[in-house]
């Protein structure tokens, strides 16, 4: 790992005359790991307190300062050594053996290459959008406080996600910036003679030239791409503007530059990861690019490639319907990708399109991103259990006749970098319960620790959040009204808003109606009446942002504005404008309960409520995502039943009720509670509770650890396994797969004995396999719940009469013999089964 100063001629913006110190704080400035150790914090401030404040960006705050204030703070004692100490510190996080090191030093892993459209390490680096950036984001972090060798690949946008205005109707107000990567803390990235990397990807009949840049976040960096080079068109200086932009052109070609650009990158950066990890089917044309790297390595046609390569490349879906999928026309997959198949990767675009459709030989079904992550992969999870549930069966179709429990997609449930959400009042508390060091091992005995936290701890704690949760709502709330020019309309002092002693509600999120924002609003009266209760108020802090062609998403914030406005209820009621990492980081502080109204099963995990839980502040939510499988009652709520939700459903109108309920009966009652000394007992108990049991498992340490170990280290040793050489096992293994793929529908069921005998049942079968060599298949009794280590029945050494196999097996006669039948699938050494070889033959 490359923690040596970086010097300051390689540096974009600063100059190579420049001081040794300025190189030092450069070094500091450009390490995202500042984003979340804040240890540095007071010497940005130093150098300039205002600019600081304002950006939360050193290498902003570095480039504009006046060289003598530098100059002169570096002749400062005091400012030297903190900076020495600091940079020893970096070199020390960067050198010593982290988790990773101590428990798998040995392993064959030595590096994993993430994909994602979306990253969100700090609201000074805007290249996110919302959650999947915020995965992204904070699974980087991880990896590099557990040593884990991740790096990640993404874009560097010109005009990232649009900032939001409200105006004075309520109505949102889409406005663009501009990133000067010159001002944020990216780097241009170099190759060993100095040049700045630059590479070549085709879109269609054009090759365009992308620019890279370096992020470094602690021990891990991040690479990332644009399409802004003068060299290129205009039309293809554009492409990498705006996340998500555009409608699918715009869209193919970023995920053309993200997928086969990354991997390109990698390959220019002489980086060979065992592991390819696609966050999001976005990222899957990186399967195809990682293919034609082992066409060219090994001389072997693409399918065998892909073949050798599928073992090391992780697919994690994130979605929960199918419509949120990406899908491309044919004919658009022709115009940008044809070349490319067939010159690069020798195929025809029907071959292609093959690997994209659920039905390869449907001349009119889009391509599907997923579908060719999928096929491209060699493990496939999704981000929670119920999640997990869903994607089996979202991608059964790809599976035809298998069991839906049996659809190879397993699940790690998100987390959340607790350094990163924490505040400087948490870490304190933190700290005196599991040291400084906490988050960077296995959390094995953090519960019982946390569960030693005095009630005057924790209530202190959440009483300095919420109080300092109150000041931001002033002062942003008075800047951001006058910038929407609501603020002589209203005509409000903004030190009568929200108190510091009241209980705190928050809800944020993207304004889509799954999540539905407006709940709360089903029932005006009745919400009016829970915020205004005499001795047990309420108040409410909202934030979010619809897609900015979304008029539903943008009507359901003008209801809220209208809502807070007509009811003169904003000494209750705040809509933040422009939700981003900055104001979730103050949201998640601050607030004592955190409302999550998702309609189940839309949310595929949601992490905006892990933030709270390391603040001490609570949940309250739909059983959906995480939320399914983290709730109990001794640490928040849960709206809705989970029977009810599966069969008829609660109407909107029937869950707000539950909602209204939930609080007036328990929430508030509970907070406002108190015995002799103040302290809301059985409140500190929930908050006891969900810090100490559900802080550490919804972690990202906990999600990379689970990646690390059940996902990665296979992976690799798996395409460590099939990459060995060309003419020995794996090819033996491509050529069965082939050949169980032209010849299963040889097989056939003869005669079926069945017998029950004392405590067994036995079975008899005469199987006929045409083609298919009998150590291909297995032989299975099935019983429809209990598909692990199902019986495999034993082949005769005598071939039966007219050609036939016959295989013999028993179970045990617990169960009636009409629940068992027979069946026939792959044989699955060194072969992922149904995930490489989905056939399956059933006797009945
Ligand atoms: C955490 C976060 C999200 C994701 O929250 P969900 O609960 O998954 O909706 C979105 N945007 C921002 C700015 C966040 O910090």
């Amino acid at each position: 790992m490359d923690s040596k100063p970086i010097q300051t001629q390689q540096l974009y913006g600063i100059l190579p005359s420049e001081k040794k110190g300025v190189g030092k704080l450069a070094t500091l400035a450009l390490d995202m790991r500042w984003s979340w150790n804040h240890a540095a914090d007071k010497l940005w401030r130093q150098l300039d307190p205002e600019l600081w404040e304002q950006t939360q960006n050193p290498w902003l705050v570095l480039q504009t300062v006046s060289r003598n204030k530098v100059e002169e703070l570096l002749k400062d004692p005091e400012f030297k050594e903190k900076l020495g100490a600091l940079l020893e510190q970096r070199e020390k996080a960067a050198s010593s053996p982290a988790w990773y090191q101590e428990k798998h030093a040995s392993s064959v892993l030595t590096q994993v290459a993430y994909f994602s459209m979306e990253f969100m390490l700090n609201e000074a680096l805007p290249i996110y959008v919302g959650g999947l950036g915020n995965v992204a984001g904070d699974q980087l972090k991880s990896a590099s406080d557990l040593g884990v060798p991740v790096t990640g690949i993404g874009l560097f946008y010109q005009q990232g996600y649009f900032r939001q205005l409200i105006d004075q109707q309520g109505n949102q107000q889409a406005i663009y910036t501009f990133n000067d990567p010159g001002q944020v803390s990216i780097v241009p990235l170099r190759t060993p003679n100095g040049e700045w990397l630059r590479i070549a990807v085709q879109l269609g009949s054009f090759t365009i030239w992308l620019r890279t840049w370096e992020v470094q976040a602690g021990r891990v960096k991040l690479y990332l791409l644009d399409s802004n080079d003068p060299a290129n068109l205009p039309v293809h200086r554009g492409i990498t503007n705006e996340i998500y932009g555009g409608g699918p052109e715009m869209r193919i070609k970023q995920e053309i530059i993200l997928g086969i650009g990354g991997w390109k990158l990698l390959a220019a950066m002489d980086l060979k990861p065992e592991v390819c990890h696609l966050n999001e089917g976005h990222a899957g044309f990186a399967v195809l690019a990682r293919a034609e790297d082992i066409m060219k390595e090994k001389g072997c046609s693409f399918q065998e490639a892909l073949f050798i390569s599928r073992p090391g490349n992780v697919f994690t879906t994130h979605t929960a319907v199918p419509a949120g999928f990406d899908h491309f026309h044919p004919q658009l997959m022709e115009n940008m990708l044809g070349p490319f198949a067939r010159q690069s990767l020798g195929i025809s675009m029907e071959e292609l399109l093959a690997l994209g459709r659920r039905d390869p030989a449907n001349q009119e079904e889009y391509f599907n991103m997923a579908f060719l992550a999928l096929r491209g992969s060699g493990a496939v999870n999704g981000v929670s259990q119920l999640h997990g549930k869903v994607s089996r069966q979202l991608f059964s179709d790809l599976f035809p006749r298998w069991p839906i429990d049996e659809i190879p997609i397993g699940h790690v449930t998100n987390g959340v970098h607790m350094p990163t959400w924490d505040n400087e009042f948490s870490d304190k508390v933190w700290t005196s319960a599991c040291g400084k060091d906490r988050w960077r091992g296995d959390l094995l005995s953090m519960e019982s620790k946390v569960c030693q936290l005095t009630d005057e701890a924790l209530w202190g704690l959440r009483n300095v959040c919420r109080e300092n949760l109150v000041h931001f709502i002033r002062s942003i709330f008075a800047r951001q009204s006058r910038l929407g020019g609501r603020v002589d309309h209203l005509n409000l002092n903004v030190n009568d808003m929200f108190h510091p002693q009241t209980l705190t509600l928050g809800f944020a999120r993207r304004f889509v109606p799954y999540k539905r924002p407006n709940l709360l609003l089903k029932n005006k009266e009745r919400l009016i009446h829970l915020l205004n209760q005499e001795s047990f108020p309420l108040q409410l802090v909202l934030a979010g942002k619809a897609g900015p062609g979304d008029e539903r998403g943008k009507a359901l914030i003008r209801e809220w504005i209208q809502f807070i406005d007509e009811n003169r209820l904003h000494h209750r009621v705040v809509f933040l404008s422009d939700y981003d990492m900055g104001i979730a980081e103050q949201l998640v502080s601050g607030v004592d309960v955190w409302i999550n109204t998702p309609k189940r099963p839309w949310e595929a995990c949601g992490t905006s409520g892990m933030k709270v839980l390391v603040n001490g502040g609570l949940n309250l939510s739909t059983r959906d995502g995480w939320w399914a499988e983290a709730f109990s009652p001794d640490l928040g709520w849960a709206l809705g039943n989970e029977e009810s939700m599966a069969e008829g459903e609660l109407s909107d109108v029937q869950e707000a009720e539950a909602l209204y309920d939930l609080l007036e009966y328990q929430v508030i009652p509970e907070f406002y509670g108190r015995n002799d000394n103040g302290f809301p007992l059985k409140w500190l108990e929930r908050i006891r509770n969900s810090m100490s049991k559900l802080a550490p498992v919804f972690s990202a340490n906990r999600a990379v650890r689970q990646y690390t170990e059940n996902y990665y280290l296979p992976a690799a040793e798996r395409y460590k396994e099939r990459n060995a050489d060309k003419e020995g096992l794996e090819m033996k293994i491509f050529d069965r797969q082939k050949h169980l793929r032209e010849h299963w529908s040889e097989i056939s069921f003869g005669e079926i004995k069945t017998e029950t005998e004392g405590k067994y049942h036995s079975f008899q079968v005469s199987l006929l396999l045409g083609e298919i060599h009998p150590e291909w298949v297995s032989v299975e009794i099935y019983s429809e719940g209990s598909h692990q280590g199902l019986p495999k029945m034993e082949r005769e050494e005598q071939v039966g009469d007219h050609g036939y196999q016959v295989y013999k097996g028993k179970v045990p006669a617990s169960r009636p013999i009409e629940h068992y039948t027979i069946r026939v699938v792959p044989f699955s050494d060194g072969m992922a089964v149904p995930l490489e070889a989905s056939q399956i033959l059933w006797q009945r």
